[in-house]
């Protein structure tokens, strides 16, 4: 299949689709609505609950495929209702699910996020199935990851099972992006292995020891992920957009502009669309950047986290977005 992707000179060029595998996290999220977070020992109402399919692998698959990639996903899932509603939920969105493997001894993974009336998010993962992902699961998926473009990873699962994929997609040229979220202690072993990492500031904050508090400390941070053999990085900033290093040329660009309702997969929508549309030349990098920008200041305007992910028109045909700082 092909598909029209931007080129760095904003010409259209007919390339082929972008195959992306994710390695990662399958959650069933129910959200709760407050006024204000809870205080420990406090007790708040709630003025909504929903449930939807989430997990930041989950969610990082869908703005993959919602931008055009050709999608798979390797994960697990515990033997209950929950795990078959997040198979067909992939596979509504055209996601290949081969990969994803059912867990005997634990439950389908579970996110509960509180959402207050600012847009900002606290969330608690039960990681249940997700949580048994194995390098041998991985190995029964190396087709679908050997095939990729892209093998993307974050936090969710566990890293031996990202190494084992990252392992693989590096045995056969595919570049590998990691997302170190949530943040967590990493494994030395996965920095030889990731070609681009992408956190946001706490992420980076806790990988580097470097606290961002200016365009220094930004420098200071990318340049300790170069010194560790990842020459590519882009730390995710919110609302203040992005700082990025690539090639040697470091850069900070400012979010677009919009009204945000609710943050909550702004960072997988991020992720996600950035796969998507970066060629395998990696030769867009930022163009692919503001592609993927664009893809998370649509999703923060909407309530929830898949339902808000944009289509592949929804980013091209928002032409009204303005950065702002
Ligand atoms: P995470 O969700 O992983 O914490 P961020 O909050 O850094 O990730 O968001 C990822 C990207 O989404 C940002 O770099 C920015 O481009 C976009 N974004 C996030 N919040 C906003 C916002 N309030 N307004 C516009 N864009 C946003």
């Amino acid at each position: 299949m092909i598909w029209k992707q931007i080129t760095e000179k904003n010409l259209e060029m007919v390339v082929e689709m972008n195959k992306v595998a994710v390695i990662g996290s399958l959650n069933i999220d129910t959200t709760l609505e407050v006024v204000n977070f809870p205080h420990p020992g406090q007790t708040v109402k709630a003025i909504n609950k929903s449930s939807t399919a989430g997990g930041k692998g989950a969610n990082q698959a869908v703005a993959a495929a919602r931008s055009q990639a050709q999608t798979s996903f390797i994960g697990k899932v515990g033997a209950d209702q929950q795990g078959k509603f997040m198979i067909a939920a992939m596979q509504e969105e055209g996601i290949e699910t081969s990969g994803i493997k059912v867990e005997q001894e634990a439950g389908t993974g579970t996110a509960a996020i509180m959402l207050d009336q600012r847009g900002q998010n606290s969330i608690i993962v039960y990681g249940g199935a997700n949580s048994y992902l194995t390098a041998a699961d991985v190995q029964a998926a190396a087709p679908q990851i050997t095939a990729a473009d892209f093998a993307v990873a974050q936090f969710e699962t566990p890293q031996a099972a990202t190494i084992e994929a990252f392992k693989l997609a590096k045995q056969n040229g595919v570049t590998t992006i990691l997302n170190p979220a949530p943040a967590a202690k990493l494994v030395p072993e996965l920095l030889g292995l990731t070609d681009i990492i992408i956190p946001n500031e706490s992420e980076s904050q806790q990988l580097t020891d470097i606290a961002i508090t200016d365009l220094a400390s930004l420098e200071r941070s990318v340049a300790k992920f170069a010194s560790w053999g990842i020459a590519c990085s882009i730390i995710t900033l919110g609302e203040k957009g992005v700082f990025y290093s690539f090639k040697g040329k470091t850069a900070k660009l400012d979010a677009f502009k919009v009204k945000a309702v609710d943050t909550t997969a702004a960072g997988d929508t991020f992720i996600g669309a950035f796969a998507a549309q970066l060629l395998p030349s990696l030769e867009n990098f930022v163009t692919a950047i503001d592609y993927a920008q664009k893809a998370s200041a649509l999703t923060v305007q909407h309530l929830g986290a898949q339902v808000s992910i944009p289509t592949v028109s929804e980013i091209m045909g928002s032409i009204q977005l303005r950065r702002g700082s």
